[in-house]
């Protein structure tokens, strides 16, 4: 069988593999194939952004990756999402656009990361941006493929959120991107014209338009192709073959990254030992050094209509927000939901907020069918930005379908920010 043959082929066509697959194709005299294991990102759970939670929730367009029993967490297995469409995680996320702490880039080059100081990563963040907001301001862009705005005319409840934070004496923060992102205030999203932007939608679909860069969709990728120490295609789980005469970029996400690795035979030897496959580099950091930020979300159920949801008494208010959106694409259906938060310190003598309290004014969706929220009420998630505990992701099989075996080793150190 005759082998496609590109010059570049990136696996994954999430947030990442999007954005390198689009500037790849800007050599026009190169050419590159991105693959894809989901689908078109053609739902409207998507597109719309208030349906935010039923992408997520949605079976066709998330892997639902579980932990092992955590015994840190009462045994119990924590979901993983991850996109599993074009866009990837992209596709199906809380559209938030937030930045690391700038001291957080400063330690990693501080710990031998050359290159990644805060002052190195800013002009990359302003060059992706496209802010509406902050046009003005040395932290942000303008004229860069991704939009990035705040939800204009958000829910009250947000402002009873902020309200509660004033009158307990923290600051307000007026851009969670700029000098010192602490205190509480609105959060921007990644939305443009009352749709969500991705790195799919907004560079990608460009670059394919181009003619060189090439996409594959349903396509899922089960090992590189090694051909003496070098990484010369991938084989598909349908048999087919994409061949590279340059590059392998993998870009399938931090948990199916490790697992391509592992299953083509790069990765921790005595792991792939036990599990059956041969070994062509031992490679102990694969799948090491897993952490994910914790959040326990309270959902607090309220007698008053006025956060999203649907009820009797606000179905006019509903169908009136429907038509508004199918004629303007705005008002409450425009917006991700997320629409304040706070960033804060659990210890004054900390340098930097450990904490993010985000700030959601629904329930929390009670079938996966309906995309919004029966009934009302809000939430408030406490989130540890500083996890200590580390775990891994490794295989459960040597079957490129099974999913993989993460123990993300929750809460197994204590988090506290060490500085
Ligand atoms: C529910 C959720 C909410 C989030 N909310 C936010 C937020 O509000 N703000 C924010 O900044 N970040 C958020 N994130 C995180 C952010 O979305 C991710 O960090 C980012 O999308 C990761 O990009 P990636 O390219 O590494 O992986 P992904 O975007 O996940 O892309 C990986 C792609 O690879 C594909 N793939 C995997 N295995 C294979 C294979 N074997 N063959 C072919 N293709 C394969 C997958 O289907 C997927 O499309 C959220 C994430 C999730 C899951």
């Amino acid at each position: 069988m005759n082998a496609a043959e590109f010059d570049y082929v990136v696996v994954g066509a999430g947030s990442s593999g999007a954005a390198v697959a689009a500037r790849l194709g800007e050599a026009s005299d190169r050419t590159t194939c991105v693959i894809e294991a989901g689908g078109p990102d053609t739902h409207p759970f998507i597109h719309i952004p208030s349906f935010v939670a039923a992408a997520i929730g949605r079976e066709a367009t998330n892997w639902r990756f579980k932990t092992v029993p955590q015994s840190g967490m009462a045994g119990r297995e924590i979901p993983v999402p991850r996109g599993k469409v074009l866009g990837g995680s992209g596709a199906i996320n809380g559209m938030v656009y937030f930045r690391g702490h700038p001291a957080d880039y400063d330690d990693w080059a501080d710990a031998g990361c050359t290159g990644w100081s805060y002052a190195e990563v800013l002009p990359y963040f302003t060059r992706t941006e496209n802010n509406e907001d902050y046009p003005e301001s040395v932290f942000h862009g303008v004229g860069g493929p991704i939009n990035v705005k705040h939800v204009p005319n958000p829910n009250p409840l947000n402002y009873a959120f902020m309200d509660a934070l004033a009158s307990l004496q923290f600051p307000a923060c007026p851009d969670f991107n700029g000098a010192d992102p602490e205190g509480y205030g609105r959060r921007q999203g990644l939305i443009r014209d009352g749709q969500r932007e991705s790195t799919a939608k907004n560079m990608l679909r460009p670059a394919l338009a181009r003619g060189n860069v090439h996409l594959q969709t349903d396509a899922y990728v089960v090992r590189v192709l090694i051909e003496g120490r070098r990484a010369a295609g991938v084989e598909l789980v349908d048999g087919r073959v994409l061949r590279a005469r340059r590059e392998v970029i993998l870009s399938a996400g931090t948990v199916q990254t490790p697992q391509i690795l592992m299953l083509s035979g790069i990765g921790p030897a005595v792991h792939l030992k036990e599990i059956g496959i041969e070994v062509v580099l031992d490679a102990p950091g694969v799948g090491e050094n897993y952490h994910d930020h914790v959040a326990s979300p309270m959902h607090m159920e309220t007698a008053d209509c006025t956060s999203y949801g649907w009820s009797w008494r606000t179905v006019p208010r509903n169908l009136w927000c429907a038509l508004q959106y199918a004629l303007t694409r705005e008002g409450p259906l425009a917006g991700n939901v997320f629409e304040s938060v706070a960033f804060l310190r659990t210890d004054p003598s900390l340098g930097r907020p450990d904490v993010q309290f985000v700030f959601q004014p629904a329930k929390r969706l009670t079938h996966p069918k309906v995309p919004f929220p029966i009934g009302h009420g809000y939430a408030i998630s406490p989130v540890a930005l500083y996890p200590k505990s580390r775990g891994t992701v490794r295989l459960a099989s040597p079957a490129p379908s099974a999913a993989p075996r993460i123990d993300r080793t929750c809460s197994s150190t204590p988090t506290t920010l060490s500085r």
